[in-house]
């Protein structure tokens, strides 16, 4: 039985403004967020590469992703501009 339930992430793009989103596992895209930081113990966990989290992802909608959680994203459009 599939139980996934898909959640929308958004990224705004820092130049342009343009906002996008991917729809991501919301089980993988959690375990992904809380990758990296102290689990309930206080022990550091490891760190989930996107490409390891979503490896059927394009490395367009990864973007998105890494801009959510880091609070800056730039676009295609304006990637190519840099
Ligand atoms: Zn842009």
């Amino acid at each position: 039985m599939d139980t996934s339930q898909l959640l929308d992430v958004f990224a705004t793009c820092a130049a342009c403004g343009e906002q996008s989103s991917v729809s991501v596992d919301l089980a993988t895209w959690q375990e992904w967020m809380k990758s990296g930081e102290d689990d309930d113990n206080g022990n550091p966990t490891p760190t989930i590469n996107v490409q390891d989290a979503f490896p059927d992802m394009t490395p367009a909608n990864r973007e998105v992703l890494i801009g959510n959680k880091a609070g800056w994203h730039l676009c295609n459009v304006c990637w190519a501009d840099l």
